[in-house]
């Protein structure tokens, strides 16, 4: 998975408590027919299982969150009974070698893992357990084959893990029916439910690609998931084992809780990462979307035993995704991407701080960032070739089974004379990041070191710097000339004037967007071009551009206004909200509107916008003091968000709105119209 924020420590798989069952049954299959009930928000099911008995024994059990059973097939083989976690199957005299199948029916309503929302349901395994919808297996070293039905609205798209065979129609709605060819990890079961379409692709090995989007966004499927099927070609070439599994299709779902999440052949993400063409050039889905495809095969055909091979995951992902953006962007944003890392890396290592990749509880940084540079400089050590046949032998080796780090060593010592001895101790073993050994790999890049030439210019006097600023101001690459554009920041406007002209004239969006982000004050002579910025193809740079024209240049607010109206921005509309606060607060602007515009502002904090949108609104609302009843409920609503970070500054935003007199006597009266879970939170704050 790919989460958004990398110093938040990694959610580990379940620490293994249970995990000689693996010695005792192997679960084969499991086809599961499931009915959410969007209303109470449970699930109805049954489930047929079937298993290998591998060592004597008179009962084993499945992983089952509170799960009621409610009746079981009576055939009288098993006794079926569920206690807080498990669901159990006893029989007396079990023994190995045999194979059993029964079937039983349950009812269960998900604390987690299974998320229901106004307009659509979606499941998220990882960090999560699957077992509080679907009695299933935590143990990552148990893979079943899931076959999956779903019993969904008229109305409703369908997307599960595997094929879909069948759609039947039933009085109440339909039955979509899916199917899996092999096993997997239990975590890696998925489905989602809500209105969706589809677009269509085939890969150049004759995979069905399936693009999901809702209708709304019809306009920017061909932005969002630009180079996907490049992506997929590049990657199943670049690994060389063919792709495992029947299809693969990719679901940007609201409020999801990571950026994205590779389930077997069901790829869901954020829908922050649905853009148009202008917010695809500063936020695109390529990443994810490469790291995600990446896990197909390093996740989800060969899958970590236990924690401390969670890089063999991660490290893996996000490796192939810096390869798969080099074939698109180029060699120097990958090794700029490289250089990013590297710094963060030995920041955090110079602090005392590094970790090992095999700590199983390090940190996302080590997993993801220090595992892609390992692999880099194992890369580097050994050569491409005895790299691509190594990893390809593994992947077959172990396909559909777990694996750990030692496996994967195992078949590079195997295909090469070069000793790796020392590399496993710098790169795997030792906590401190190996700054050095990664500064002389990124010197290989001449790019890297025209950049290093610049940012060393850092400690310099204006004077002495100014004709190299220039010449890298005059046609710019895109980070050496940000680097210089930030080195402008400190020093006289009389002087540097003529460098943010040439910075301006580049035409280079993201040079220009770096003046727009660093340039506090606006000189009258730079006015007019810091007005062009207005037309720039990024809502990154036109959301600063808008606020610091209409803050310094009053006179012209109307005109800037006008220029900027009916602009969504990305999709939590940060450029319309900036516009609807600033609108709100223009004396004389659009009198006739105002009372539509605070009425638009004040709805994008309902429950039925995406949590992105409703952070934003509450932002603008608290910057005017504008709450109110409907909005203050909206806020303690959005305190139990299941999107933690959401619920957290919404804690942190109601704590501080309480503090006002005025509206700590609304916020007391609110207990009765919201939630049970939001008053609870309220009953809370209020006793305090
Ligand atoms: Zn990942």
């Amino acid at each position: 998975m790919v989460k958004y924020f990398l110093a938040f420590s990694f959610f580990l798989f379940s620490i293994q408590l249970f995990a000689q069952q693996t010695d005792v049954v192997d679960f084969l299959t499991i086809k599961a027919s499931i009915t959410p009930n969007i209303k109470e928000k449970t699930v109805n099911g049954g489930l047929w299982v079937t298993f290998k008995i591998l060592k004597d024994a008179d009962s084993i059990y499945l992983d089952g969150k509170n799960m009621k059973i409610i009746q079981h097939h009576i055939n009288y083989d098993f006794y079926i009974t569920s206690t807080e976690d498990k669901i159990w199957f006893k029989r007396r005299g079990m023994k190995a070698g045999d194979i059993f199948s029964t079937q039983f029916m349950f009812e269960v309503a998900p604390k987690q893992t299974l998320y229901f929302y106004e307009d659509q349901i979606w499941t998220q395994g990882q960090g999560k357990y699957t077992s509080h919808w679907l009695p299933s297996i935590d143990d990552v070293n148990d893979k079943i084959e899931f076959d999956i039905s779903l019993f969904a609205p008229g109305n409703k798209t369908v997307i599960a893990n595997g094929k879909l065979t069948d759609i039947e129609n039933d009085s109440h709605g339909q039955i979509w029916r899916f199917d899996m060819k092999e096993p997997m990890s239990s975590y890696l079961v998925a489905f989602a439910i809500g209105d969706f379409r589809k677009k269509d692709l085939i890969s150049n090995s004759g995979i069905p690609i399936e693009l999901y989007y809702k209708p709304s966004d019809s306009l920017k499927v061909e932005p969002t998931y630009r180079y996907s099927k490049q992506i997929f070609d590049f990657l199943e070439t670049e690994i060389g084992v063919p792709y495992p599994w029947q299809n693969y299709k990719q679901v940007p779902v609201r409020d999801f809780l990571y950026a994205g999440m590779e389930n077997t052949t069901a790829t869901f993400f954020s829908e922050a990462f649905v853009v148009d063409s202008t917010g695809f050039n500063d936020r695109n889905y390529i990443n994810v979307n490469a790291h995600e495809l990446a896990h197909q095969w390093f996740g989800n055909l060969v899958t970590e035993k236990a924690g401390e091979d969670h890089w063999l995951q991660e490290g893996f992902a996000t490796y192939y995704a810096l390869l798969a953006e080099r074939d698109i962007f180029g060699e120097d944003y990958y090794y700029w991407q490289l250089y990013q890392t590297a710094e963060q890396l030995k920041a955090m290592s110079d602090e005392g701080k590094g970790e090992s990749l095999l700590n199983p509880k390090a940190s996302s940084l080590t997993f993801y960032q220090k595992g892609a540079w390992a692999l880099h400089i194992l890369k580097e050590l050994i050569g491409e070739d005895s790299f691509k046949l190594a990893v390809e032998n593994y992947l077959l080796k172990y396909q559909f089974y777990n694996v750990n780090t030692e496996d994967f060593l195992e078949e590079v010592r195997a295909v090469t004379y070069v000793e790796i001895t020392q590399w496993e101790e710098d790169w795997l073993y030792q906590s401190a990041f190996k700054a050095e050994q990664a500064y002389q790999s990124l010197l290989k890049s001449s790019f890297i070191n025209k950049y290093f030439e610049v940012s060393s210019l850092r400690a310099l006097p204006f004077s002495d710097k100014k004709l190299q600023l220039k010449t890298a101001l005059t046609f710019p690459n895109d980070f050496i000339g940000q680097e210089a554009v930030y080195q402008l920041v400190d020093e006289p406007i009389s002087e540097t004037l003529p460098l943010y002209k040439n910075a301006f004239e580049s035409n280079n969006l993201y040079v220009r967007q770096a003046v727009a982000l660093s340039l506090q004050t606006i000189p009258k002579e730079l006015q007019s071009e810091y007005e062009s910025l207005l037309n720039d193809d990024s809502y990154v740079t036109l959301e600063t551009a808008l606020y610091q024209l209409w803050m310094q240049f009053p006179e012209k607010r109307v005109e800037y206004l006008n220029k900027t109206k009916g602009v969504d921005g990305f999709q939590n509309k940060n450029i319309r909200q900036l516009w609807l606060t600033l609108s709100l607060i223009t004396e004389g602007y659009e009198n006739a509107e105002k009372e539509n515009y605070l009425k638009e502002l004040k709805n994008y904090t309902a429950t039925e916008y995406s949590f992105e949108i409703r952070e934003k609104a509450f932002e603008y609302i608290n910057e005017l003091q504008l709450w109110d009843i409907e909005t203050l409920k909206n806020l303690a609503e959005a305190t139990v968000h299941p999107t933690w970070r959401f619920a957290k500054t919404s804690k942190e935003l109601l704590n501080n709105v309480i503090q006002n007199k005025k509206y700590h006597e609304q916020i007391k009266i609110l207990g009765r119209q919201v939630s049970e879970k939001a008053a609870f939170y309220l009953n809370s704050i209020i006793k305090e």
